[in-house]
């Protein structure tokens, strides 16, 4: 088969690997159905996270299952299935407790840019739907795997309520799926922050009522005009730079919530401050598993559509194309199809 292998910053390459095989029991193999690129990728491509030696690439996956390990029964071969970048067995005491992505026997994915992919711990990992989902609906579940779990789990950290005040930090995929996600908790107001025309359009549409386009000092001063001069309830970081941090915990009122998603570079927070502000802070990587069934069925029912944020479609040998769109942002995102 062929995927995608990273060798260096900026040469990514579409190479022929061999075919993932059955390792242990408890895998199942699947075939590609369409992936893509993650803004997390970016950050080997622009060689901010070292590539010390080449490796294949990707996390996100819909497909088919091809075939299990004598350990799989919850999916069979053929089946149209939906998983989440970290695997989980689904029974050991953090899964049973909803942290899927702390699994005691979690594994990253790491290779799904590619025509098949090994799924280890298949049977808790991964989710069958009842039928095979027309292809219109394959970007929205792709979304599903990583982007509006992450979403998801952004406005559930930061204890979004209805009638509550959101914002949203960072205008990638994360961050609008994020609005979604706001938006379906129940949000009456959803400012997301944003300075780029395409994607402030895509977060009205998801939900988001007002736009800053300040960020900073600038852009905390605007979202304390919105509120009373106090803050919003809920505030969601789906950037992972030090200035969206700081900009997410000075955007959060005495005794609001700051969900952080964005993997964390040169992040610092301040004890001291933390204590006085009165803010409760939750991140990590999002317990997409945990969201899984809910997700699939509001997309496979068309009350949400996180597939729009998928911009650009490129056939998976152009997948350095995908790398280079997103970096230069002529993309937000890139659907890969082999
Ligand atoms: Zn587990």
């Amino acid at each position: 088969m062929r995927g995608a292998v990273i060798h260096a910053p900026g040469d990514v390459r579409f190479e022929t690997l061999d075919d993932p095989r059955i390792l242990k029991p408890t895998d199942a193999i699947i075939r590609t159905a369409v992936t893509c690129v993650c803004g997390s990728d970016l950050w080997p491509w622009r060689g901010l996270d070292a590539t010390d030696e080449a490796h294949p690439m990707g996390h996100e996956y819909v497909g088919f299952v091809e075939e299990v390990g004598a350990e799989v029964t919850a999916v069979k071969p053929g089946q149209f299935v939906v998983g989440s970048f970290a695997t989980s067995d689904n029974t050991c005491a953090n899964c049973r407790n909803g942290w899927q992505s702390n699994c005691l026997d979690r594994e990253f994915m790491s290779t799904c840019q590619a025509e098949y992919v090994r799924i280890p711990h298949a049977q808790g990992t991964l989710v069958a739907t009842d039928e095979v989902p027309g292809e219109e609906f394959w970007p929205s579940l792709l979304a599903v795997s990583d982007v509006m779990g992450t979403g998801w789990y952004a406005a559930d950290a930061a204890e979004v309520r209805p009638g509550s005040t959101a914002v949203v930090v960072g205008d990638g995929a994360v961050g609008l799926c994020a609005v979604i996600a706001a938006k379906e908790m129940g949000a009456e107001r959803i400012i997301a922050m944003s300075r780029h025309e395409p994607r402030q359009k895509l977060a009205r549409e998801f939900g988001a009522t007002h736009i800053v386009t300040e960020r900073g000092d600038e852009g905390v001063a605007r979202i304390k005009e919105l509120t009373d001069g106090i803050g919003a309830d809920s505030v969601l970081e789906c950037v992972g730079t030090a200035q969206a941090m700081r900009q997410a915990l000075h955007s959060a009122r005495p005794g609001g919530s700051v969900g952080f998603v964005g993997v964390p570079h040169d992040v610092a927070v301040d004890g001291q401050e933390l204590f006085f502000s009165h803010v409760g802070l939750r991140g990590g990587p999002a317990p997409v598993r945990r969201y899984l069934p809910d997700l699939i069925e509001r997309v496979l029912s068309g009350h949400i559509d996180p597939g729009k944020v998928f911009d650009l479609t490129l056939p998976l040998e152009q997948v350095a194309e995908g790398y280079r769109a997103m970096d230069e942002r002529r993309a937000i995102k890139a659907l890969l199809k082999p």
